[in-house]
């Protein structure tokens, strides 16, 4: 798989038991985070933000599909947490409940430059024409599309349908 130069970088993770998920060690590397690092952990809509800094919440989480479940713009002050040894997270416990993550289930991190965003990946659908897991919806029953080839996708059935006109 391979994506445009534009998107952000993101990588899959799985929420395990302890509410332990790894932040990869490229994205610890470039924001030279180590074992010990104390970080923020800050609520983003459906996401949650990883920075050393404070974050501010007022940017528009993305508005994609099935990773932009909204809380009705409740905030909730930071949470202080620390990277452990490999890359080790463990979620903070007054963020459980809130962001209804289940152990087991896969995370989608991405690295947005200043702050880290990790969500949870629902049931981590990729869009079955790019294989992209970002802004993929399902379209209709069992077809999962991200934004992108939903237009794709419209002009194919269209041209079907023509198709099926011809042949009537
Ligand atoms: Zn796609």
């Amino acid at each position: 798989m391979s994506l445009p130069a534009t998107t952000p970088r993101q990588y899959l993770t799985t929420l395990t038991n302890g509410w332990r998920f790894t932040l990869p060690t490229s994205v610890r590397k470039a924001h030279g985070w180590d074992a010990g690092t104390k970080l923020l952990a800050t609520l983003r809509g459906a996401s949650l933000l990883f920075s050393t800094e404070r974050q501010s919440t007022d940017r528009q989480a993305s508005t994609d599909g099935n990773l932009a479940r909204d809380f009705d713009g409740e905030t909730l002050e930071p949470v202080e947490c620390y990277l452990g040894s490999g890359g080790k997270i463990v979620l903070p416990v007054p963020l459980r409940k809130r962001l209804g993550w289940i152990v087991g289930k896969r995370l989608v991190i991405v690295d947005e430059g200043d702050a880290v965003a990790v969500t949870l990946c629902c049931d981590a659908k990729r869009c079955e024409s790019c294989g992209s897991i970002s802004g993929v919806r399902e379209i209709i029953q069992n077809v999962f599309l991200c934004s992108q080839c939903w237009g794709n996708y419209l002009r194919e059935m269209h041209a079907k349908l023509r198709l099926g006109r011809a042949r009537a």
